[in-house]
């Protein structure tokens, strides 16, 4: 007898890695630099002693969802709540990619892929512009020629930052009429957002998560808005009970408090504008940014890298992607965490002079 040999596909990826290392400065994951009030920790542990454990949790999270789809201004028949944004991912591809094809762009999120493969589907990258935009006429036409099942594509996109205008998500809407999904993860940064284009566009599904802006990536939620027919579609590719009762708890005490998710959201905006001025005021090539990271190029990533962890602070090398030579990704995080990160790059530098 031997051990039950994986799908050759799924045998062949990397699965998830990440470098870690014990520092001070932690901005190598795109988290919110700021934990959530103890105030409203202690709303959802109030809710958390209240509600049985030994019950199931709603099974649609049918209360967290409507605040959910508050938040969002819609109704909540337009919402799918998601144990993280990578399930809604998944369960798209299940749902309608499954033997076909996803177009994604490359350099993108570094899960989208994966994913995909997972889900059944095979995965046509598509390189971005030269200036790290993306091409969304050469996704277009990938997705015409291949007849693709799918269109993913992040905006703000990840590693790189840049949000796609809504002026050219339109011409791809208008051009290919498979699932275009806009993952949205990175919404509250960005000024701008998918979710007006629904309404003319019924293969539109826009995701999200609970992760960033909402500042609650401990607690694993992410939803989709898309039309009730999609909704409906993928809520049976979603096993029941996805979110737990901290989950549903968490996301929808963060939903009714909009007004302190924006001047968090605010406060990290300044800072992300903060640290691209004194990046540049370095002489280091930094990329703009939608999100709450910044994409910047330095002499040698890796050599910089090393010289970070050293002095506490952990970065992303995301120099290994196609196009990103010598490129690094930091999170925007709070001031402290802000200034010495660039005390430490400036420190790395002069030992590389
Ligand atoms: N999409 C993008 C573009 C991301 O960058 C991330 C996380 N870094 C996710 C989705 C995953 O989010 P979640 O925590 O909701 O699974």
């Amino acid at each position: 007898m031997t051990t039950p040999r994986p799908r050759p596909e799924v045998d062949a990826l990397p699965g998830y890695r990440l470098a870690q290392a014990d520092v001070a400065v932690k901005l190598n994951q795109n988290e919110c630099p700021y934990d959530v009030p103890a105030e409203m920790k202690e709303e959802i542990l109030q809710r958390l002693r209240q509600a049985p454990w030994n019950r199931y949790p709603p099974m649609r999270a049918e209360s967290a969802r409507e605040a959910v789809a508050r938040a969002c201004a819609v109704p909540p028949d337009w919402v799918l709540l998601t144990n993280g944004s990578n399930e809604a991912i998944l369960a798209l591809v299940q749902t309608f990619a499954a033997g076909g094809t996803v177009v994604l762009p490359e350099p993108g999120y570094s899960m989208a892929a994966p994913l995909a493969v997972v889900g059944g589907a095979r995965v046509h990258p598509v390189r971005l512009r030269e200036d790290l935009t993306l091409d969304v006429g050469a996704l277009a036409r990938a997705a015409r020629e291949l007849d693709a099942a799918l269109v993913f594509l992040a905006s703000p996109n990840n590693p790189t930052g840049q949000a796609v205008p809504p002026h050219e998500l339109e011409e791809l809407l208008e051009a290919f009429s498979g699932p275009v999904v806009v993952d949205e993860a990175y919404w509250g940064f960005c000024p701008w957002t998918a979710l007006p284009l629904l309404e003319r566009y019924p293969h539109l599904v826009v995701l999200r998560t609970a992760s960033k802006a909402f500042g609650l990536a401990g607690a694993r939620v992410g939803w989709l808005v898309a039309h009730p027919e999609v909704v409906a579609a993928v809520a049976k590719a979603v096993p029941p009970y996805n979110v737990d009762l901290f989950g549903q708890a968490a996301v929808e005490v963060m939903a009714r408090r909009l007004d302190l998710v924006g001047e968090r959201v605010r406060q990290v905006v300044a800072e992300r504008e903060y640290l691209w001025q004194a990046l540049r005021g370095m002489g280091v090539q930094v990329y703009p940014s939608q999100a709450n990271f910044l994409l910047m190029r330095v002499e040698d990533a890796r050599e910089t890298f090393l010289r970070l962890v050293e002095r506490g602070v952990l970065v992303r090398d995301v120099s290994r992607y196609p196009m990103l030579e010598n490129c690094l990704r930091v999170t925007v995080g709070s001031r402290e965490e802000n200034e010495a990160f660039l005390a430490a790059l400036r420190a790395a530098r002069e030992v590389a002079v």
